[in-house]
């Protein structure tokens, strides 16, 4: 006889852990194709002189700082070890068994798991056909049960953004009683004016919570820190879930340096906004199907051939993160890593090795 293994935990998928390899090229995470600046490197090993004191418990300095950059009020922050780390803190203070989380499908994968760890119902909406989020749809829905709402902007896996009229009218339209969360981990990348920005939306809508990262455009993915703006009932209430000391001195250290250098943070961004119209640009010259993104990647809708046009790519040493049956996500990297993945794209399409 064994331990008492909750019986429901044998449907959760397992959590798709990207692949890696020696020299490959690594497009598969959606993280930063550079290193930290040395300043924020210099920050890290700075606070981890300190590195046996607990760290702030609710980041206290860095909510200052944001609060400060952001224009709100501190108590309107919270901050966690990654914002995949608010995705479940939001869940497990706002729902419970027989409660309802209504997202799009596909988005971030995350969501229905941690849906379902807290023995709450995912409702799925699929897509449109453009991938992208289907808000009359999500609507039409929304039952009773429905406690959270997860509007990915821009979506992840497929780059597709919710434009400002449209997600302002899905807020009005939805009950206040549900809690909208704006994951906005892509939000540097975007460039469509008319992409909302949630923090703004957030403002006086108490039902709206806001995620950031600074594991995407700040480059600190293996540092694992992303915050929260949502009301201050809201903020208190992902604090009660947290786990303490979560959010290390280390974390801490290097978001505050990373926001002392707002100008690298820019310039990188828009580089990879460069390369990712370049991108887009060639493979639709040569004939690969790819939709239009507002993220550090991009979406080749690519059906049943998803699985082995990622299997080529690894092949040619260049990792992208097939989902099977439905497309592959390729992550913008630096120009000769994206010039590595066209040559991969390029030789699957002509049938060659
Ligand atoms: N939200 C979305 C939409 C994501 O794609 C990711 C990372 N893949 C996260 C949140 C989590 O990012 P992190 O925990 O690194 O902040």
């Amino acid at each position: 006889m064994g331990v008492a293994i909750r019986a429901d935990l044998a449907t959760v998928p397992d959590y798709n852990i990207p692949g890696t390899a020696p020299d490959a090229v690594l497009l598969n995470s959606n993280e930063g194709p550079l290193p930290p600046p040395p300043a924020v490197v210099e920050a890290i090993t700075r606070a981890a002189v300190e590195g046996h004191r607990y760290p702030q418990w609710f980041s206290d300095t860095l909510v200052g700082r944001l609060a400060a950059e952001l224009a709100v009020p501190g108590e309107r922050i919270a901050v966690g070890c990654g914002s995949v780390s608010l995705c479940r803190d939001l869940v497990q203070a706002f729902c419970g068994p027989g409660d309802e989380v209504l997202c799009a499908w596909r988005s971030f994968d995350a969501y229905p798991v941690f849906a379902q760890v807290a023995g709450v119902r995912a409702r799925t909406v699929p897509l449109d056909a453009g991938h992208r989020h289907d808000l009359e749809a999500m609507l039409a829905a929304v039952t009773p049960a429905t406690r959270v709402v997860f509007v990915c902007n821009p979506n992840n896996p497929t780059g597709t953004a919710v434009r400002g009229r449209e997600l302002r009218a899905f807020l009005d339209r939805l009950p206040d009683r549900i809690l909208v969360v704006l994951d906005e981990a892509y939000r540097e990348f975007v460039d469509d004016p008319d992409v909302p920005d949630g923090i703004e939306l957030a403002r006086d809508r108490p039902n709206v919570a806001v995620l950031r990262t600074f594991s995407k455009a700040y480059g600190l993915a293996g540092v694992r820190i992303g915050y929260c703006v949502a009301a201050p009932a809201v903020v208190s209430a992902v604090h009660k879930v947290s786990v303490p000391f979560a959010v290390s001195r280390l974390a801490q250290a290097a978001a505050l340096a990373a926001l002392d250098r707002p100008e690298e943070v820019r310039s990188r961004a828009a580089a990879i906004v460069r390369e990712r119209g370049r991108l887009q640009a060639l493979l639709t010259r040569h004939g690969h199907p790819v939709t239009p993104s507002q993220a550090n990647f991009v979406w080749l809708p690519l059906g049943e051939e998803a699985a082995g046009f990622a299997d080529f790519c690894a092949r040619h040493g260049v990792l992208v993160r097939p989902f099977p049956g439905d497309g592959v996500r390729v992550t913008v990297g630096l120009p000769e890593e994206n010039d590595a993945f066209l040559s991969a794209a390029d030789h699957y399409r002509a049938g060659t090795d």
